[in-house]
């Protein structure tokens, strides 16, 4: 396998156990080493099937490849933004953001507390498994909330992903069994207001 055409699983920022009590170490672990592992895996082994089929001029289904590969390359790079945008709780994680992204929430949502209360409830009503995000809008200049289902569904195409929230069950099952409110409530404990301005500085810089 050429290293360079493929997808590796990113470093973790910190320690396993850097997330307690907000996320336990049993729980980190088996999200990162088993589920985001498993996308990395997932997403390589189709582009390998697709680099075979054409050596070998074989068809395949790309109905169903394809969508494999959306919900894989999807899982991948959302559990990759994942991992940045969590820091121990008060070593980078939790407080409130400030500087100019901290504005541009005040603006677009009236209070950090409206857009908190926003992209909590997105979090908690995910339809199944998904994601809560925020976004920015490079041609309104807004920062928009966007509802994952699955790892690829209900994207907004090509808007900037500042901030991510994991809301499958196998994110939270160890820690919090099926109380996911309880969950979404710990992660703004441990986010890394400092790395979502990074991302809002660098996509507002590009505009
Ligand atoms: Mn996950």
């Amino acid at each position: 396998m050429e290293a360079n055409k493929f997808y590796v699983l990113p470093k973790l920022p910190y320690e396993f156990t850097d997330l307690k009590p907000y996320i336990s170490e049993e729980q980190l672990k088996i999200h990162y080493q088993k589920h985001h592992q498993a996308y990395v895996n997932g997403a390589n082994a189709i582009l390998e099937k697709l680099d075979k089929a054409r050596k070998e001029s074989t068809d395949l289904d790309m109905k169903a490849t394809l969508k494999e590969l959306s919900f894989n390359i999807g899982g991948n790079l959302l559990h990759s933004l994942f991992w940045g945008n969590l820091a121990p709780a008060g070593k980078g994680g939790g407080g409130k953001p400030t500087g100019v992204f901290g504005e541009a929430i005040d603006k677009e949502f009236g209070s950090f507390d409206r857009f908190k209360k926003e992209f909590t409830q997105a979090a908690v009503s995910v339809e199944g498994s998904g994601w809560a995000t925020l976004t920015f809008c490079r041609r309104t200049k807004r920062p928009i909330i966007m509802q994952i289902e699955k790892h690829n569904m209900n994207v907004y195409p090509m808007f900037r992903i500042l901030m991510v929230l994991d809301i499958f069950e196998h994110a939270y099952y160890i820690d919090y069994k099926n109380e996911r409110a309880k969950f979404v409530e710990a992660f703004w404990s441990i986010v890394n207001w400092s790395e979502v301005n990074k991302r809002f500085e660098e996509t507002t810089r590009a505009t």
